[in-house]
């Protein structure tokens, strides 16, 4: 079932969400809703605050940042994206240990926040411990775009928006167009819920 995800400005975006257990009632259905919410939504992680439960859960599939570059031999590879074919994973109450080397800016966007992509800096590595969706406990490292989309969903669950990682200045441009989201002014092509939309539009 495809659940509306939340807009930017929802309280629940800004919660640190709460850790659950083996026993978190209809896991493995919210799990599969999670995912096929965000294949409509053609996105690459979702996080559960962002389809309204404050819990410490995300889901990835990071297939879409795979290369398929096998014809053109004259391209170097990006070896950001090693690894990323079939990279899909559920990460439960994940505790982010460690991240090293250099921080690298990339683009990012937010099915949260349609329509608006800025470079956020991250580091280019993490490890991190976590369950996955049978609580099985598994400690990883991870680079390049699957570290980056982990460190975005991490975010998600403890309240941090990647506007948040914005300069000011960026931020302060970026207000009337985060104001229109949340009230619903931005044209999307799937299901959302808007937090300031007003009755009868
Ligand atoms: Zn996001």
């Amino acid at each position: 079932m495809i659940l509306p995800i939340v807009a930017y400005g929802d309280a629940v975006l800004k919660k640190e969400a709460e850790e659950i257990t083996k026993d978190y009632p209809d896991l493995q259905v919210l799990i599969d809703n999670m995912f096929e919410t965000m294949y409509a939504a053609s996105g690459v992680g979702l996080a559960a605050p962002q389809i309204g439960k404050s819990i410490r859960l995300f889901v990835i599939d990071g297939s879409p940042f795979a290369e398929d570059d096998e014809d053109d031999d004259d391209v170097d590879p990006d070896p950001r994206a090693v690894g990323m074919d079939g990279f899909k994973k559920v990460f439960i109450n994940p505790i982010i240990e460690e991240e090293t080397g250099e921080e690298w800016g990339f683009q990012e966007g937010c099915l949260s926040i349609p329509k608006i992509r800025e470079e956020v800096y991250r580091h280019e590595k993490i490890n991190v411990t976590y369950f996955d969706e049978n609580f099985n406990k598994h400690s990883e490292s991870f680079d390049g775009y699957a570290a980056r989309i982990i460190q975005h969903e991490y975010d998600h669950i403890e309240g941090i928006l990647f506007t948040d990682h914005l300069s000011p200045l960026k931020r302060k441009l970026l207000t009337k167009r985060l104001q229109n989201i949340s009230k619903g002014e931005v044209k999307v092509d799937y299901k959302m819920k808007f937090p300031a939309k007003k009755k009868g539009r």
